[in-house]
């Protein structure tokens, strides 16, 4: 399943890039995070980002 981030809707608050930096990471110039490994990683780790992001914008698909 492919990750991806709504960066127009992302704050910059670095909790998904806490929970799960293999896939995460903030880019501390665009105040963003952005997706590093968009074909996934720990499944769990990745569903905790997706239901803590505080702007819900971490989403996966097929
Ligand atoms: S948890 Fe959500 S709002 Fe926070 S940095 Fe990650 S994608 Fe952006």
């Amino acid at each position: 399943m492919a990750v991806h981030i709504d960066e127009d809707e992302c704050i910059g608050c670095g909790t998904c890039e806490e929970l799960c930096p293999e896939v995460f990471k903030l880019d501390p110039d665009k105040e963003k995070a952005e997706v590093i490994m968009p074909e996934g990683g720990p499944q769990d780790l990745i569903e905790e980002a997706i239901d803590s992001c505080p702007a819900s914008c971490i989403y996966q698909d097929d």
